[in-house]
């Protein structure tokens, strides 16, 4: 039988098919099957199966375009399931679990109408994942369909860290730091520990640095501290999103300039962070126009490297020291330039970077000095195998 994994945002589905056994493996293994659909005018998608890699693009809209791509995993040129039927169970990405979701769990009408209405505190992220949850259960009707919230990892953290310096009355509102990216984070704990023991890792700084990006202070397997808040806007500048500004700011803009809510958020989730500074999101665009002289460029990579190293120290000082720090996301993952700067002037945590070993870097791969104190890990984070693995030991526990 199948594990079929299912990651919906706004822009993109990310899916992915497992066998049951695969995923008894200790290492992560690829999927048998998996596809990135991206909507625009026509969906459009690249499978990888049976080593080949195939583009699609699909002429069906919503939830018939994902009907289509999905049929490939069974009547494609490179099928690898007999049928849909053969589905067993069904892993999604949901982003916020809110304090009701600290576990896996199944989705049945009661928790479709609570992750509904957390959608208030995730909209970009909730509706979306909820739209791939009805898709899923229309097409694999027989299967057990399981949510994974990002939330749930940072479950453990002390109320210290939890709780905002606001009127107490709003903390029994709800309105407290969760913490997000969760399933990554918990992966790269994982990994790491296979690559260097428990001991080693009893003190973790784990950096997923995507399009949104966070950092997870982890202390003998659990997260206690996060960079994001109540909403995946908190912490650290990101592609699009501001990450942490002085409220005041928000303050005078609504009083001195009229922006109402709905302007802000738009401004705060679509375009600040390097989008804001020099126009555009993606990191391998900020550091070419950046070796070209452009100097806004320059700004955005220097004020991300500073978010990241400043959010670092901030991480390390609630661990009270680092045994290692991990590297993780499209940004962690891929750029040799961003994890050098950043590197450089954390030493006093007794990290050295091996600059060589950064350049070539294939992850997963430790590129800390030999007599590096503090490790220096670059994780590829491998948030569809977590689920699916998640998923499966859930319907093993019921
Ligand atoms: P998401 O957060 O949506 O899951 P990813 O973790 O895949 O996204 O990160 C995507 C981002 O990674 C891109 O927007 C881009 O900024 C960055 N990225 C990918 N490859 C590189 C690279 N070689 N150098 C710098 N940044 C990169």
């Amino acid at each position: 039988m199948f594990i079929f994994v299912l990651n919906a945002g706004s822009s993109t589905y990310k899916c992915s098919l497992f066998s049951k056994q695969a995923l008894e493996s200790h290492q992560p293994e690829e999927p048998l099957w998996r596809a990135l659909l991206e909507w625009g005018q026509n969906a459009h998608a690249v499978i990888h199966s049976k080593g080949k890699r195939r583009e699609l693009t699909i002429s069906a809209e919503g939830d018939k375009a994902f009907e289509e791509l999905l049929r490939d995993a069974w009547s494609g040129p490179d099928a690898v399931i007999p049928g849909p039927e053969a589905i067993e169970a069904a892993g999604h990405r949901v982003v916020h679990g809110g304090e009701k979701f600290v576990e896996p769990s199944l989705i049945n009408r009661e928790t479709i109408k609570a992750i509904e209405e957390m959608s208030v505190l995730a909209p970009l992220h909730n509706v979306e994942n909820l739209k791939g949850i009805k898709a899923s259960q229309q097409l694999f009707p027989q299967a057990k369909q399981v949510a994974v919230f990002d939330t749930a990892f940072h479950r453990n953290m002390p109320e210290e860290a939890v709780v905002y310096p606001i009127p107490y009355r709003w903390r029994k509102q709800k309105i407290r730091r969760y913490g997000f990216h969760g399933i990554s984070h918990q992966y790269c704990t994982g990994k790491a520990e296979a690559m260097l023991g428990q001991q080693k890792t009893a003190k973790i700084i784990t950096c997923h640095l995507g399009n949104g990006a966070s950092l997870a202070a982890i202390h003998e397997g659990k997260s206690i501290d996060t960079t994001m808040g109540f909403t995946p806007l908190e912490g650290l500048m990101m592609g699009t999103r501001s990450g942490s500004v002085d409220p005041g700011v928000l303050l005078h803009l609504m009083k001195s300039y009229g922006m109402d809510a709905d302007q802000l958020e738009n401004m705060l989730l679509y375009e600040s962070g390097l989008k804001g500074i020099c126009g555009v999101e993606d990191m391998r665009d900020v550091i070419q126009n950046a070796a070209r002289g452009d100097a806004k460029a320059k700004l955005a990579f220097d004020m991300y490297v500073h978010s990241v190293r400043k959010h670092i120290g901030a991480m390390a000082a609630v661990l009270g020291g680092i045994d290692a720090l991990i590297f993780t996301g499209g940004i962690g993952e891929n750029s040799p330039e961003i994890r050098q700067a950043v590197s450089e002037k954390i030493r006093f945590l007794e990290i050295a970077i091996d600059s060589e070993k950064n350049i070539s870097c294939r992850p997963d791969e430790d590129i800390a000095k030999k007599d590096s104190k503090a490790r220096l890990l670059v994780i590829h984070t491998r948030e569809d195998w977590e689920i699916a693995r998640q998923a499966l030991s859930f319907c093993g526990r019921r």
